[in-house]
């Protein structure tokens, strides 16, 4: 019998050769949350901050961060909220971060270039995040790793924020810190990566754009933009080798894991995790019960 797409709501996605794969939603506000929960999202798969990076003249403060984020936690209700730091730069600017006009914004300063050089913001982002911690099931994301040195540095960070707040009394839960898997560099190390991360999440979106030397804006260049490359499918089974070797999981954030032409691939490849838009998530969720 033919499944309704709407039955899929309520069930696990699990292939037809037993593997359950998560399904979570992409979000880029909270307002976003009910169309999640809508459309049966196991979690919050990658929430975007940048929206509160954004919307103000101002750095958000730690209050009106650690409300938004405990206010996901609090409406996933227990389900995992994975919130990626502050992703700004590049195609996002935010005028009161005063940065210099680049000449090549997507190799600039963006993203957790961004949180290392100015630590006071990371900081605050941190406290909130570990405050809202508290209310739900929250993991922490970083995006646009490079190197090692990277992920330990935010590591050292967590911990002092910790410190922090133990001593002012203030409740949180450890949480997870995983990393964006969106650049060359990032998947070619991730057997170094993984033994210093709690998950991976490939961003396809990044990771095709800075594997192919392809600004992913440009739309003169939209024939060559190649998400399906050789290049980028052997960068994603080495991130899913190098995961499984150590222990973690990898999901995929990008657009393709909304590709459902893909999904069977993705699964054999490896892929724990799939996270996309709330709107293609009973899709995905067929396609993977549909999957070898
Ligand atoms: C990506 O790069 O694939 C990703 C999920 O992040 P963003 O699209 O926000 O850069
Ligand atoms: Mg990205």
């Amino acid at each position: 019998r033919r499944r309704e797409l709407s039955e899929y709501k309520s069930l696990p996605a699990v292939t037809r050769s037993g593997k359950k794969i998560r399904v979570m939603a992409n979000i880029g506000s909270l307002s976003d949350i009910d169309a999640a929960i809508q459309n049966g999202a196991e979690g919050i798969g990658l929430f975007r901050s940048e929206f509160l990076y954004l919307e103000g003249r101002t750095c958000p403060s730690e209050e009106e961060q650690f409300l938004a984020y405990r206010e996901a936690a609090r409406r996933m209700d227990g389900k995992k909220v994975i919130i990626r730091t502050m992703d700004i730069g590049a195609d996002k600017q935010a005028d009161y971060l005063e940065m210099d006009r680049e000449e090549n914004p997507a190799l600039g300063c963006r993203a957790v270039r961004i949180s290392l050089t100015r630590e006071d913001i990371f900081r605050t982002q941190l406290r909130a995040l570990y405050r809202a911690s508290a209310y739900g099931n929250i993991a922490v994301m970083v995006p646009m790793i490079i190197s090692v040195w990277e992920v330990k540095r935010v590591r050292e960070i967590m911990g002092e924020v910790r410190k922090e707040l133990e001593k002012e009394d203030i409740p949180f839960r450890n949480m997870e810190l995983g990393i964006m898997v969106e650049t060359p560099a990032a998947a070619l190390t991730a057997d170094d990566l993984a033994a210093e991360s709690d998950f991976f999440s490939i961003g396809t979106n990044d990771l095709t754009q800075y594997t192919l030397a392809l600004d992913r804006q440009n739309a003169k260049l939209e024939r060559f933009y190649d998400p399906y490359h050789p290049a980028v499918m052997r960068l994603l089974k080495m991130t899913c080798d190098a995961a499984h070797k150590a222990g973690i999981w990898v999901g995929i954030c990008g657009e393709l894991a909304a590709d459902v032409k893909m999904t069977e691939k993705l699964i054999g490849m490896g892929i724990d995790e799939m996270s996309a838009a709330s709107g293609m998530i009973l899709e995905i969720k067929k396609a993977i019960c549909e999957s070898r």
